[in-house]
């Protein structure tokens, strides 16, 4: 059956009044979307000094929401990129890729080490998302290693349990600057064109989407163009 998979990116103490509102953005056309979770957002704030926002996400999971780890820190401090790396995040990310550079090793012990933070909070992590969708194919392998069933980049889904890749470019929006926004606003619009008919639809929200006021309305616009053709779904459906 055909389905769309909704998240929230960014759930990080600092982001939780956006993360919020985009949950009740979502609850208000009946949709629990996956949660990916940063545990030390930018290295400043890890998710276990801020009990109100551990107990938010806790009560979310408590209702249906699946949980994804989504990075340690989130951002690439610390992780110098080579001329290969800049290429692949051209225009893709301000410095938010922090898995961009991670060899199998590195990657596999950022995730061990946040995989092991999250259930120590009671969270039962699903899956793993890289953050800005870059990682080099170490870090799915060791996504899969390390027992989780779901890993995704921004054109598929690694489904290792059901050993199914599934290719779904994700639908998501930039508000970084009026260009982007509107951009992504375009862009947003033109998937419903091409993807209509595809089995799997993912729509990626952030925080920051709620920072310009064309993206925030083309998220609630396009949420209800999906919703009438599609019906929401868990990665669990994969
Ligand atoms: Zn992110």
């Amino acid at each position: 059956m055909p389905s769309v998979l909704i998240t929230i990116h960014d759930v990080a103490p600092p982001l939780m009044p956006k993360v919020e509102r985009l949950w009740a953005i979502c609850a208000e056309r009946g949709v629990k979307p996956g949660l990916l979770v940063v545990p030390d957002w930018h290295g400043g704030s890890p998710i276990e000094g801020d009990p109100a926002c551990v107990a938010w996400v806790r009560a979310r999971a408590a209702e249906g929401a699946e949980i994804f780890l989504h990075g340690e820190r989130h951002d690439e401090v610390g992780s110098p990129r080579s001329w290969r790396d800049e290429v692949r995040a051209l225009g893709r990310t301000n410095k938010e890729g922090e898995f961009l550079t991670l060899g199998y090793d590195a990657a596999r012990a950022r995730i061990d080490r946040g995989l092991s933070r999250l259930r120590a909070l009671g969270l039962a992590p699903v899956g793993f998302v890289p953050p800005a969708w870059l990682a080099k194919d170490d870090t799915h392998r060791a996504v899969r290693d390390a027992g989780l069933a779901v890993s995704e980049d921004d054109a598929r889904i690694h489904a290792f349990r059901a050993r199914r890749t599934i290719s779904s470019p994700v639908i998501r929006w930039s508000a970084r600057g009026a260009f982007r926004a509107y951009g992504s606003l375009l862009q947003a619009r033109m998937r419903w064109t091409l993807q209509r008919g595809a089995s799997v639809v993912r729509i990626a929200l952030h925080p920051a989407d709620l920072d310009h006021p064309a993206t925030a309305a083309s998220i609630e616009r396009t949420l209800d163009l999906w919703l009438t053709v599609y019906p929401a779904q868990g990665y669990a459906s994969l």
